[in-house]
């Protein structure tokens, strides 16, 4: 039994009643089992408990199997080109700054091509949330390797393993003034849900990015392994302090820390 088809089925209850509000019934292109359904789960979860409605949200999608939720979703919403996500969503929000604007993005697509979109979305601020899913390849091009792909990876566009180090998005973030930087992971719903929640009701641009293992094409590092690292932050963790996250944030290897690093208004 696929994982995320367990988490599916055990949340659909719950989203029973949310489900007419903000998911649109078609049929998803996601593989069965995917964990981009445990963020949606979440997400819906958290439009939910912030009591919004659907048409008080504005969704935008960049390429890849996470903009794929495009037809997912029932709010506004608008499928751009890949990488740009970000400037879509911040036209918007400065034409009607009403509008709760939620960007969903693969690493592909906001690490890669609309790198320097994030780290202008970082400086300047704008209030809109981006929630990046991160299995660390290309999926939906069936895994090519991406910006945050480990050093040493082999993968079709990489026979001979990536070449260089992989970017740590939270630190380009950090480092360019963002305001709001967290990392989740897809299979703590609960926990990832709370942190869309608090980033949506930020005033200001929030990144969180979503360790989203991809079932289909990596192997290697797979939902048990990520289980085996991943610890939540402790809840008197200093999100003020930027220093102390800057260091959090690269932490990796042995230990991997989720939850909000760093929050300032
Ligand atoms: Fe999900 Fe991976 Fe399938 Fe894409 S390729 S839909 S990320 S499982």
């Amino acid at each position: 039994m696929m994982v995320g088809s367990f988490f599916q089925r055990r949340l659909s209850k719950r989203l029973k009643n949310m489900k007419n509000n903000y998911i649109e019934l078609n049929k998803s292109t996601w593989c069965p089992g995917c964990s981009n359904f445990n963020i949606q789960a979440a997400l819906v979860s958290a439009f939910s408990e912030l009591k919004l409605k659907s048409h008080e949200i504005a969704m935008f999608y960049d390429i890849g199997c996470a903009g794929n939720a495009c037809n997912l979703y029932k709010t506004y919403g608008f499928h751009g080109l890949h990488g740009r996500v970000i400037p879509l969503a911040a036209g918007a929000k400065l034409v009607n700054d009403k509008l709760t604007t939620v960007c969903l993005a693969g690493d592909g697509g906001a690490y890669g091509e609309g790198i320097g979109h994030l780290i202008e979305a970082s400086r300047n601020n704008f209030n809109i949330t981006l929630i990046v899913s991160n299995n660390r390849l290309y999926s939906l091009t069936a895994g090519q390797a991406s910006p945050t792909s480990k050093k040493g990876t082999k993968t079709k566009s990489t026979p001979y393993g990536v070449n260089k180090n992989a970017l740590n998005p939270l630190l380009i973030a950090l480092s360019a003034d963002a305001s709001f930087v967290a990392r989740g992971y897809a299979y703590e719903i609960k926990h990832l849900s709370e942190i869309f929640k608090q980033a949506i009701k930020h005033n200001g641009f929030s990144l969180i990015d979503v360790i989203q293992p991809c079932i289909t094409l990596d192997k290697k590092n797979t939902k048990e392994w990520y289980d085996k690292k991943i610890y939540k932050l402790d809840k008197n963790w200093p999100n003020k302090d930027k220093n102390k996250a800057l260091i959090k944030v690269q932490e990796w290897d042995e230990c991997i820390p989720i939850g909000i690093f760093f929050q300032e208004e």
